[in-house]
């Protein structure tokens, strides 16, 4: 179990090799699949309203050949079989179409993911790499605590069941940060002055319903400002908190974590958002069927919906109007000045 299988244990000759399987790829293409997928919007039959290929299928073998320091091993190919990967498919698949249909966010998402991380990305996506787009996310974006793995047989097998939000949204960087300062008005308390930094957005529903627009008032209170009673012990002043802002600008996007919402909160969604001063319109969600413990996602392009589940033989189908969002783990929004 130890030696036979070294290469498999150093994430450093794995990079390498996912690296490499771009000179093998020799496939012609004139387009790219953003523009293939815009395409068949444009050309679809009533009939059949599915993509004419499965795009980003559930799970993936990865076939790798052993490297020189694996020359004493056997077998000389070994596999990498990837398992639960809904929790980063529907976010990969909406990262791709957001990069694609906006010019400038590649550079802008670079800046906290790495340009050949972005580059890489696109390559693999624009050559049906599926699998080898979900292990460049496993190997470069994640950690070894937010996935299981172990040797099976002759294959390394990666189990990504989770949350979503820990496997893909936690592991953007500081792109989503966001940064509010409390003063507490008590002179003598433990500490006066205090930073907090929040790397995702959660927002919680509504105390009551109905409400105009829960989820704009939800995210408004996500960053206004707030007087609570201090949380130091001993300490019985008032905590004011400034206006939350992000860390580093507006950014591209941003992904709101709707986990606490339920079905009868979600009846409106709104298209446009106004967040810290910006705005915001809808370009997708990621949904949760709970019986299945099992992640889908949808996403508009020029206003048409599709929706994507790896797990089905048609995966990206074309919809007849916009879903109903009324299971949803995410809600992704694109600033809008960008288009
Ligand atoms: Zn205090």
């Amino acid at each position: 179990m130890e030696s036979k299988f070294c290469i498999l244990t150093d994430a450093e000759d794995l990079r390498t090799l996912i690296s490499s399987t771009e000179d093998n790829l020799q496939i012609e293409r004139t387009r790219t699949l953003f523009e293939e997928i815009r395409a068949s919007i444009n050309n679809n039959e009533e009939e059949d309203r599915s993509f004419w290929r499965p795009v980003l299928p559930w799970g993936g073998v990865y076939t790798i050949r052993a490297g020189r320091r694996a020359i004493s091993c056997t077998p000389l190919y070994v596999k990498i079989s990837l398992k639960n990967t809904c929790t980063i498919d529907g976010f990969l698949m909406i990262l791709y179409i957001i990069l694609r249909d906006n010019h400038s966010f590649p550079r802008e998402v670079g800046i906290f993911l790495g340009r050949q991380f972005v580059e890489h990305f696109l390559y693999l996506m624009d050559s049906y790499d599926y699998t080898t787009v979900k292990m460049l996310w496993i190997w470069d974006r994640m950690s070894k605590r937010q996935y299981r793995s172990v040797i099976h047989h002759a294959a390394l097998e990666i189990d990504l069941f989770g949350n979503e939000h820990e496997n893909f949204t936690k592991n953007l960087e500081t792109m989503l940060s966001t940064m509010q300062e409390s003063l507490c008005t008590n002179w003598s308390c433990p500490a006066r002055f205090q930073e907090f930094l929040q790397r995702t957005i959660n927002i919680n529903p509504p105390h009551e319903l109905p409400h105009r627009d829960p989820i704009q008032s939800a995210v408004e209170e996500f960053f206004c400002p707030k007087i609570i009673l201090c949380k130091e012990l001993g300490c019985n002043g008032l905590r004011e908190f400034s206006q939350r802002v992000f860390c580093h600008g507006p950014p591209p996007f941003v992904i709101l974590n709707m986990q606490l919402w339920k079905s009868e909160e979600l009846s409106y969604v709104p298209y446009h958002l106004a967040l810290s001063q910006h705005r915001y319109s809808l370009e997708g969600a990621t949904l949760f069927n709970k019986e299945e413990h099992h992640y889908s996602a949808a996403f508009q392009i020029d206003g048409y919906w599709m929706h994507y589940d790896g797990l089905r033989s048609d995966n990206l189908i074309l919809l007849n109007k916009p879903p109903e969002l009324l299971l949803l783990s995410s809600l992704v929004y694109i600033r809008a000045s960008d288009k």
